[in-house]
């Protein structure tokens, strides 16, 4: 789960992490008030959306009278901001933040994130803040430092010593980064975060150091812990689709492909996908139905595939051990009598009660094209999505 900027702020200052003063605004009108409250004489007014790059889109604008403040906040509410993370169509910007103008010396770069291979929270540094830092990966990987806290022990003075080496801080900034990043580490830990990514971190013209930028994603099996993080959810910047299967505990991710994908097992849902690309076609959605699902479970992730029109074919790929193919196939016939089949779709099934399963579809009267194993499977739905002859 995600949150907005000034919502990782606002819980990052509760740890003693130093922010500018700000305000989110629904409106023009509580972005006139923020400004107001906040003094001057500058103030910056910033989209909140669930992507970062908002900067280079036109969703970050400093100004320097509240008119100017007035008119940016009426040009960004309600806006479509697009965004190298947010795809090509973008967002609807629904919410500002407004906040009090920093004097910016430096820009660095800073996050924490967990590291699985080490089993410990990784900390990666670079002087080259602001800007992408995939671009700085990839051009002058030298430039960025990255170290591992243990868990275990937590954070020690040397974790200290090298945040501040890598920044190539001194004085004022590095006593600064000396007490930053406990604090974050504890914020990190103690609410469950799985990313904190600060960009940018800077030094202001007096040398102090300043969280400007805050993207905060939580564990999500970890939400059950923070009713208060919970509280934070932004549902309009979800997925309508993914919101629907979390309602139903399906794991269920939307894709750009035209192949609404049914498959038990993450494993055997991202070989499907893969094989699904392999015969020239996308997947539209990945879809682990689980173990032990139940028919309605069934039924509600079928009825999320058909309903998205990108959806031009379905291919169900059922390999039953705990899940029984019989109960898949009574969902799948749940499913389409409340909303129908507009597409073709392609089921395998193997494993427990498969001949029961294949009858109940038998006699479903449903149009289904069987196949035999995976790659049969891909390469009828592929087949059929193009208009081309089903292979037999
Ligand atoms: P992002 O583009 O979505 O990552 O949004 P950021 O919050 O990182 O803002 C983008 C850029 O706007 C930053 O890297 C800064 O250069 C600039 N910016 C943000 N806040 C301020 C501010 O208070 N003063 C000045 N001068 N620039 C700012
Ligand atoms: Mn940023």
């Amino acid at each position: 789960m995600n949150i907005h900027e000034h919502q990782a702020k606002s819980l990052l200052a509760e740890f003693g992490v130093p922010v500018p003063r700000g305000y989110p605004a629904f409106s023009v009108d509580e972005a006139m008030a923020a400004a107001e409250k906040l003094g001057g004489p500058v103030w910056v007014v910033k989209a909140q959306i669930h992507a970062g790059g908002r900067g280079k889109g036109g969703g970050v604008k400093v100004a320097k009278s509240l008119e100017e403040v007035r008119a940016e906040a009426s040009r960004m509410l309600g806006m479509t901001l697009v965004t190298h993370q947010t795809g090509p169509k973008g967002r609807v910007v629904r919410r500002l933040y407004i906040e009090e103008g920093a004097a910016i010396a430096k820009e660095y770069y800073l996050s924490l994130l967990v590291d699985r291979k080490t089993s410990r929270v990784s900390v990666v540094a670079s002087t080259e803040g602001g800007m992408d830092i995939e671009q700085v990966a990839h051009d002058t990987p030298h430039l960025i430092h990255t170290f591992s806290i243990d868990p275990a022990t937590g954070v020690w003075p040397h974790h200290a010593l090298l945040l501040t080496k890598a920044l190539g801080l001194t004085g004022e900034a590095a006593k600064d980064a000396r007490k930053l990043l406990p604090a974050l580490y504890k914020a990190f830990t103690e609410k469950d975060m799985s990313l904190l990514e600060i960009n940018p971190l800077i030094a202001t013209s007096d040398g102090r150091l300043r969280v400007l930028d805050a993207k905060v994603g939580f564990d999500d099996n970890a939400l059950f812990r923070h009713p208060d993080v919970v509280a934070l959810r932004d549902l309009t910047e979800e997925d309508e689709k993914e919101i629907e299967a979390s309602k139903h505990d399906l794991s269920y991710i939307t894709l750009d492909g035209e192949i609404g994908c049914m498959v038990n097992g993450a494993g055997l849902a991202m070989a499907t996908m893969d094989i699904i690309k392999l015969y020239g076609s996308e997947p539209a959605n990945f879809l682990d139905v689980g173990g032990g699902a139940s028919k309605e479970k069934v039924t509600a992730a079928f009825k999320i595939i058909t309903a998205d029109p990108n959806v031009k074919g379905i291919l169900i790929n059922i390999f039953g051990g705990i899940m029984r193919c019989d109960i898949i196939a009574e969902g799948v016939v749940e499913a389409v009598k409340e909303v129908g089949l507009q597409v073709p779709l392609v089921v395998r099934l193997e494993g427990t009660n498969v001949e029961l399963g294949k009858k109940i579809l038998g006699e479903s009267g449903l149009n289904v094209i069987a196949a035999d194993d995976l790659a049969d499977g891909a390469r009828k739905i592929v087949a059929s999505v193009k208009g081309q002859p089903v292979p037999a």
